[in-house]
């Protein structure tokens, strides 16, 4: 896996990797392609570091899980 100390790749600025991983400047993985659109999740070629405030800026969904909604009707 890829070091957490890589600079964020939008803004070119170190990312803090100790911050708490809800603050804005906080390490998050982004996908240089979406993995909607048939990126990767696992090749660490897709993936880069960058702030989790510079990553949401850019428009992106964020990288964290959705929950998947069940089609099951109950
Ligand atoms: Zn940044």
């Amino acid at each position: 896996m890829r070091a957490c100390g890589d600079p964020c790749w939008i803004c070119g600025h170190d990312i803090d990797a100790t911050l708490d991983a809800r603050h804005p400047l906080s390490w998050t993985l982004d996908h240089a392609v979406p993995i909607s659109r048939g990126g990767s999740l696992l090749d660490p070629a897709n993936a880069r570091s960058a702030h989790r405030a510079c990553n949401s800026r850019r428009g992106n969904r964020s990288t964290t899980a959705v929950p998947q909604r069940t089609s099951r009707r109950w």
